[in-house]
């Protein structure tokens, strides 16, 4: 543990002089303002405050402080491949991790993927991410997913699940049981939920495992209008049989029709998003344009860094873009024009941290005000062009700031990163953990069916024919010397 780490976790921490986004109330914007933490709390937010004479001060000048980033679906246990799939589709990935490769992972596979995209996560600002850890297809597996979380400082939710058995008969096992009891403590740091998708069999397999998720009093989180998986016909027999209910997240919706989108309403749920997830694998289009018109609560998500980084930057601008794009295109074939835009920067931060809050049942996270947990993230980086001027906040973390921005960051009142730098975290550690799952599932797979995976087939397309021909200037020009 370095210095610094010490510095933060005992000591009041005072961030000086920064743009605020307290993400109460609508765009407010507090400027030059400090934030003063104790404890695990934020304690006071305003103008020249007196620093308590041990405080550790971070100059926040001509940054931006807001709260830490939520992450409300990522497969952490993916992260040990990171990029390997950029150039998949759905299709193939399920191909991959449900019915192939992804028996191969051990549970020191799923702690390698673990502890890299909590790091991660950490460096972009991300605070809590609910880590959607469908590969626990052993209790040893789950116990190495909690080890790894519980390695790096941030903030995790567990969403228990195994895509190698069907949910009734994971749920229903006493070993699954036992590990509740022994892992899941009511931690403040870990919280827990329940994994798994309905897949509109008319006699509902999974309802058992919805039973189990009740009896234990936690929420279960589901993919849900995910093109050639789930459909309106799960979200029927889960409105039917009453187990939507607000503290549910559905992951995606993206291909509902607007009765599943009435029922989610209806029943209080939420929708976590991962636009770059729905724009490449092709889930259906980012429903945000939708999920907006029928008044459905949004969290944002990266799902997995098997295509792309765990970034809520990169989803803030992805989801603004895939929104307005919608707009441009709904307009346009009617033969209108979008004179104002209806999804605004302010929203799509509000969605990345308060949305994620709420999603989780956390009045405490996503806001910066007295009282709440201190996760917060200082977006500050003198060295870069980017960084000023910062004339519209929102607009500048949804569409200007990156994780290279991210200078300063605070979960539960401890310094995880400072100056650009991680602290407490042994990066060097976990890249030797996930050199040894690339090694080992390489090895497994043989080079032929590694360099396979990563390098799908691309189909024909054909060249329009044009009836136009080309004409080169030059050598038009080249005949007459
Ligand atoms: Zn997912």
């Amino acid at each position: 543990m370095s210095e610094r780490n010490e510095a933060g976790a005992g000591r009041p921490v005072l961030l000086r002089g920064g743009t605020v986004l307290p993400m109460e109330g609508a765009r407010t914007v507090l400027e030059d303002t400090d934030v003063l933490v104790t404890g695990d709390r934020i304690a006071e937010v305003g103008p020249g405050l007196s620093a308590p004479d041990d405080a550790l001060v971070i100059d926040a000048t001509g940054g931006i402080v807001l709260p830490g980033m939520i992450d409300t679906h990522r497969h952490m246990w993916q992260t040990a491949l990171r990029g390997y799939g950029a150039d998949w589709t759905l299709t193939q990935y399920f191909v991959w991790f449900y019915l192939e490769h992804g028996k191969l992972f051990r549970p020191q596979d799923v702690h390698a993927g673990n502890v890299l995209a909590a790091i991660e996560a950490l460096d972009a600002g991300v605070t809590t991410v609910v880590d959607w850890s469908h590969g626990l297809r052993t209790v040893e597996h789950a116990d190495a997913a909690v080890d790894a979380l519980r390695s790096v400082p941030g903030r995790y939710v567990l969403a228990y699940g195994n895509i190698q058995q069907p949910p009734a008969e994971w749920t229903a096992a006493p070993e699954f049981r036992d590990f509740v009891r022994r892992r899941i403590t009511g931690d403040d740091l870990l919280g827990f939920q329940l994994a798994f998708d309905v897949l509109g069999d008319p006699a509902f397999p999974e309802k058992a495992a919805f039973e189990v998720a009740r009896e234990l009093g936690v929420p279960v989180s589901t993919h849900a209008g995910v093109w050639g998986a789930t459909s309106d016909d799960g979200i029927k027999l889960m409105h039917e049989h009453g187990f939507m209910t607000p503290e549910t997240i559905y992951v995606h919706a993206a291909s509902l029709s607007a009765d599943s989108y009435h029922r989610i309403a209806a029943t209080g749920g939420s929708v976590s998003v991962s636009t770059e997830s729905e724009q490449s694998a092709g889930q259906g289009y980012p429903p945000t344009w939708a999920l907006r018109a029928h008044g459905i609560p949004v969290s944002l998500s990266m799902d997995t860094s098997v295509w792309w980084s765990g970034d809520l930057f990169s989803a803030m601008r992805a989801t603004l873009g895939a929104d307005r794009s919608r707009e441009h295109l709904e307009a346009h074939a009617k033969g209108e024009t979008v004179t104002h835009a209806g999804l605004r920067a302010d929203q799509v931060v509000e969605w990345a941290t308060r949305g994620g809050a709420r999603a989780l049942g956390r009045d405490d996270l996503g806001v910066v005000a007295p009282g709440k947990k201190a996760d917060l993230v200082l977006v500050k980086n003198d060295r870069s062009p980017v960084s000023f001027p910062v004339l519209n906040p929102f607009g500048h973390v949804a569409f200007q700031a990156q994780r290279g921005d991210v200078h300063t960051v605070l979960v539960n009142g401890r310094v995880v990163k400072h100056e650009h730098e991680l602290v407490g975290v042994d990066l060097a550690a976990a890249r030797r953990q996930v050199e040894d799952t690339v090694a080992y599932l390489r090895a497994e797979m043989g080079e032929e069916a590694w360099r396979q995976g990563m390098n799908p087939d691309i189909p024909e397309t054909k060249i329009l024919d044009n009836p136009y021909t080309y004409t080169d200037y030059r050598s038009d020009a080249t005949h007459r010397l």
